[in-house]
This record gives C-alpha cells, sequence and structure tokens, in this order.
C-alpha cells in the first residue's frame, strides 16, 4: 500500500495555486507578460509575471488582468521588472542591439567594459544579459563579425589582405593565426556560399627555395614557389579565397617529397591527379601546356594558336601567369617569341633555373 503525505492545506482557498497563470509566473514566463500582472500583499509590490525576483508564496499573490487594477491595490511597482515600463526583455533587447551595433561598427574589438559602459550595465552583468539574448559571449559575437567581414570580403572577390584589414586586423601573423578557427567558425553559412572546402598543404624546400604543395580531395590543387613560406600559404589563401587550409599532417610528408621530386627532375612524371581550377579560357590554355615535352620551349602565340585563338597572346600571357599549380602545369616552358623569357609568376630566376634543369645543353 501507497502511504501518500498529506495534502498541504491552505489558511484560504487556493486560487491562485490553482490558477493556470501561476504556473506562467513561477516559470518566469516572458510571454506572460503585458497579459496579467500579479500583486504581492507582504512585499507590497506588483510585477509582470516573468519577474525574476524570487517567487512568493501564492497565498500572498493576487492576480490582475490590468495594470490599472493592479495599481488600484495601492501598492508600489516593482524595481526589478518595472511592470510600468517597458519590459526588461524589451529593455536588454535595446541594449543588447546597441552593442552589437559597436561591436559591428568598431575597427578594433572593443573590451567588455567599454561595452558595458556604453549601455550603462556592469561588465558581468552585460555579459550575463547579452549571452541570455543572443546565445553568445560578446566577444563570440565580435569574432562571427570579424569572421563575416572576412568571408563577405574574399566573396566580392578582394584579396585576402584587403579582406584582413577591412575586418579591423592590423597585422597578417594575427589574421592568419585565428583565420581558420574564424572561418570555420559558421560552416553552415559559409558553406552555404559554396565555401569551406578543405585544401591540405605543407611546405617543403627544393633547389628552387621554398615549395607549397596543396591538395583537394580531387588531386594537386597548387604548387607554389617562393623564398619566404608564410608568403606562399598568404598566397595560397588569396588563390582560394573560401577554402579552409590544413596544415600538413603526417601522410601528407609523402605526399610533398613526390612532388618536391618532380620539381627537382619533371622528366620523371607527376603521377597524381590534378585539381585544376579555372576559366574555360584558362583551362584550355593550361590543357596545350601539359603537352609541352620537358626541355621543349614555346611562345605565347604558338600557344594561342595551339588553343584556335591566335589573337589571344594576351590573354594565354595571362593565364599563364594565373596558374595555380607551378611546373606541374609548366608555364615556365612559355618564352617570348625571340625566346626571351619573359615573365614568370614565381621569378624570371626561378624560371631559368627549371629550364637550364630541363635542357642544360641548350640554356
Ligand atoms: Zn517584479
Amino acid at each position: 500500500m501507497n502511504i501518500r503525505p498529506a495534502p498541504t492545506l491552505y489558511t484560504s482557498p487556493p486560487l491562485v495555486a490553482d490558477d493556470p497563470r501561476w504556473a506562467r509566473i513561477v516559470e518566469r514566463d516572458k510571454s506572460a507578460d503585458g497579459q496579467f500582472w500579479y500583486s504581492v500583499s507582504t512585499t507590497g509590490i506588483y510585477c509582470r509575471p516573468s519577474c525574476p525576483s524570487r517567487t512568493a508564496n501564492p497565498k500572498n499573490v493576487a492576480l490582475h488582468d490590468t495594470l490599472e487594477s493592479a495599481r488600484a491595490t495601492g501598492f508600489r511597482p516593482c524595481r526589478r521588472c518595472n511592470p510600468e515600463g517597458p519590459s526588461l526583455e524589451c529593455g536588454n533587447a535595446a541594449l543588447i542591439a546597441k552593442a552589437c551595433r559597436i561591436i559591428e561598427e568598431s575597427e578594433e574589438e572593443p573590451s567588455l567594459e567599454e561595452l558595458a559602459a556604453t549601455v550603462d550595465r556592469s561588465p558581468s552583468y552585460f555579459h550575463r544579459m547579452f549571452k541570455t539574448s543572443t546565445g553568445l559571449t560578446p566577444k563570440a559575437y565580435a569574432t562571427s563579425q570579424r569572421a563575416k567581414k572576412v568571408r563577405a570580403g574574399l566573396e566580392t572577390g578582394t584579396s585576402v589582405t584587403e579582406a584582413m584589414y577591412d575586418a579591423g586586423f592590423n597585422s597578417s601573423g594575427r589574421f592568419y593565426e585565428k583565420s581558420t578557427g574564424m572561418l570555420g567558425m559558421t560552416p553552415t553559412q559559409y558553406r552555404a556560399g559554396g565555401a569551406n572546402e578543405e585544401i591540405k598543404f605543407a611546405v617543403g624546400q627544393s633547389y628552387l627555395g621554398a615549395i607549397l604543395v596543396a591538395s583537394s580531395t580531387k588531386g594537386v590543387a597548387s604548387i607554389l614557389l617562393g623564398d619566404d613560406p608564410d608568403e606562399l600559404v598568404r598566397d595560397l589563401q588569396d588563390r582560394f579565397p573560401k577554402a579552409r587550409l590544413i596544415g600538413m599532417d603526417r601522410e601528407y610528408e609523402a605526399l610533398i617529397a613526390r612532388v618536391c621530386g618532380f620539381v627537382e627532375n619533371p622528366s620523371v612524371g607527376l603521377d597524381l591527379p590534378l585539381d585544376v581550377r579555372g576559366t574555360a579560357f584558362q583551362r584550355r590554355v593550361w590543357q596545350v601546356l601539359q603537352e609541352i615535352p620537358v626541355g621543349a620551349r614555346v611562345s605565347y602565340s604558338e600557344i594561342a594558336r595551339r588553343i584556335g585563338s591566335p589573337s589571344a597572346t594576351r590573354a594565354v600571357a595571362g593565364a599563364c601567369a594565373a596558374n595555380n599549380i607551378a611546373v606541374a602545369i609548366p608555364c615556365h616552358r612559355v618564352v617570348r617569341n625571340d625566346g626571351a623569357l619573359s615573365g614568370y609568376a614565381w621569378g624570371v630566376e626561378r624560371k631559368r633555373a627549371l629550364l637550364d634543369r630541363e635542357s642544360p645543353q641548350t640554356a
């Protein structure tokens, strides 16, 4: 048999506790604000249903359908929930909106103290209020805003450097230190823009200096040459502005070794798939470049003729300059009509070194 506690006995009829509105007061239901009010005889105040104060004993509570009825008790309005003013939530929402505007418009990320001061609240209160309302801390909100600015900048085609400065970063070191995490912060939003692809990369050394190899799931997406590994990483981000760059992991060492071996000696060939990205015109040019044998040199106008656009010499030079995959797409084998080396995206000295190595006797 069950032993049940004796039911609670009230000295007065338990009207309020039985009223469905009482449960909304206990829950501090904000959606009940404006629908009814309550007064507490022991404290002599009246409140809105969401009042954050300690829940009163229902036997001391009266419910009111109108504010006039609550006032008619002769009690005073509660200072915490301010039933006569805009609701606490509304008031806070206005302050939070103000703080959000300040964060969005600031060049430098404002400190918690600065933000709290502009809305006339203590830092801890402001922090809690902000988080309750937005689901984010002010700092996380500021970071997400910067990420948004960076993405917006990148998606309109500005360079990484411009996007970085526009988003209020004044040193590239800090930007690159944060960018991966930042751009990954709202992956769904970012993916909605067709981005958030992961590109793995690693930097090694070759006789041409630093060499960066980057790959997507489809294949080798970039081979870059230069002096400064950091600059190569920046260049990579410029070329794949929407991608998330993932630094090298263990299994990647084998890949970069293969690519370095190929750059050292192109005649061995690179038996890795390439992930070639460009306009239709660029891809036509790059396709023809890949057919130039090791050791050969072809002029820009000859490439233009081979793609069937003999007058497009300048555009061919542009496509060569836009090549993402050094050596594997051998734009270094394209020279001027008179045999002069002309330019090379990674420096004309590297072009010379590559050509010398491929055909030392004719150099
Ligand atoms: Zn109150």
